[in-house]
């Protein structure tokens, strides 16, 4: 059997080092084509050392010629590419056949849909990029025929419950409606009152996944549910009110499918992204992914709520963007994106992320979306308005 070429776009974060795992244990199907990242040098070269793809590529000429000559110091072939049209190149290039499009948030935009109108089998963890760009996102994965395989682990376990043919509607194939579960976060259980004062070392301290702290904050407001809820609609032609979202605290059923006939099909696992990455990479086959087997007796026991809206209105920001429509969705992403920088840097609170987003969606009513450059503007323009915010707050 030849390997398969893959290319892994954010190769230095969460999802990527979990990705090069899966793809060590597995050197007999996999060959790795390039690695990108865009700081934490030491790691991308070390997984240099380790892969030995045939590119590598970094923000800029600074970060890349230092790291051409100490891989060229230690006989290694890979070129040292820099900047954003590398990105697209090595998601592009003929010979990848994989491309793992983790980058975060709207950075990632350009080199995944790059992977996806060159046909690749793209396997996407930057919900932020589809978000952004739903509809035209879409449309390039069925222009291309490009295989789109979702690696949130929600998103993953809808697909892996879902009937193959379900590209023509829920209704067509069965389906009643889909259940979203979400951890609920760190601050499921916090008084409201506290929630102004909890700091950002408190918002990453997931309860059951370790991840990068963008996504980490994401899940404590439950704009990550609100981001995967528009995914979800994207990636499997549903309506928002086909889609229910439970709080699920364990993260031990990671979605299901409810069908006409009263099934409710799940996918079950141990919180490890590394089972959605295997499934993607190998699917339709599997293989193993180095995950533990769930060992449900001790998980003992599965507890299921409803969302509370008045402790999470970024998930309600998100519903009220994808019915808006249009650019919505790219200015509810950017305005996310600038305020959880914000909370990160110390710069707002924690309850501040909600208002700068619905502050920014008022400033930018929705324009209808024919081309990628009317996403791009609405995305420069909600940052913009975000900072005005910021810079008005202080
Ligand atoms: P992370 O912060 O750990 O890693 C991000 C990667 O993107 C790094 O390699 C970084 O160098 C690169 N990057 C950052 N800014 C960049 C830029 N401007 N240009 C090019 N590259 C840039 O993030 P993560 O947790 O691995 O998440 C990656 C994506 O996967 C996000 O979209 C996230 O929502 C999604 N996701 C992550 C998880 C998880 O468990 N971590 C689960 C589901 C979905
Ligand atoms: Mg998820």
């Amino acid at each position: 059997m030849s390997r398969a070429w893959i290319t892994v776009l954010g190769a230095t974060g969460s999802i990527g080092v979990s990705t090069l795992d899966v793809v060590a244990r597995h050197a007999d199907r996999y060959a790795v084509f390039a690695l990108t990242g865009h700081s934490q040098m030491a790691v991308l070269e070390a997984q240099c050392r380790q892969h030995d793809p045939l590119f590598a590529v970094v923000a800029d000429a600074a970060q890349a010629e230092p790291l051409q000559q100490r891989l060229q110091a230690t006989g290694l072939q890979t070129r040292v590419l820099h900047g954003v049209e590398a990105l697209a190149e090595v998601a592009a290039d003929q010979r990848v056949d994989v491309v793992m499009a983790a980058i975060v948030g709207a950075a990632g935009l350009s080199p995944t849909l790059a992977a996806v109108r060159a046909g690749k089998r793209v396997l996407l963890a930057n919900k932020e990029a589809l978000v952004m760009s739903g509809a035209l996102f879409m449309q390039a994965v069925r222009n291309s025929g490009a295989q789109l395989l979702p690696i949130d682990s929600e998103h993953n376990a809808i697909f892996q419950c879902m009937p193959r043919n379900y590209a023509n509607g829920l209704g067509q194939v069965g389906v009643r409606r889909i259940l979203l579960t979400a951890s609920g976060g760190p601050f499921r259980d916090f008084a409201l009152e506290d929630l102004a004062g909890v700091t950002p070392a408190q918002a990453c301290a997931h309860p059951n996944w370790s991840m990068g702290q963008k996504i980490s904050v994401d899940s404590a407001s439950m704009m990550n549910k609100g981001l995967e809820l528009i995914e979800a609609c994207w990636l499997f032609d549903a309506r928002p009110e086909q889609v229910e979202v439970v709080v699920h605290p364990q993260s031990v059923v990671h979605s299901l499918v409810d069908y006409v006939d009263g099934s409710v099909l799940a996918q079950l696992g141990n919180p490890d992204m590394r089972t959605p990455i295997a499934h993607a990479l190998a699917w339709p086959e599997r293989i193993d992914s180095g995950v533990s087997a769930l060992d449900l007796l001790s998980t003992a026991r599965l507890d299921f709520q409803a969302p509370d809206p008045q402790r999470f209105p970024c998930l309600w920001l998100a519903r009220q963007a994808f019915d808006a429509g249009g650019t919505a969705c790219a200015v509810l992403n950017a305005a996310n994106e600038v305020a959880v920088q914000a909370f990160l840097d110390g710069r707002i609170g924690f309850t501040d992320i909600p208002v700068i987003i619905e502050y920014t969606l008022n400033c930018l009513p929705p324009v209808q979306v024919e081309e990628l450059a009317q996403v791009m503007l609405a995305d420069r323009q909600a940052r913009e308005h975000a900072h005005r915010w910021l810079a008005n707050r202080a």
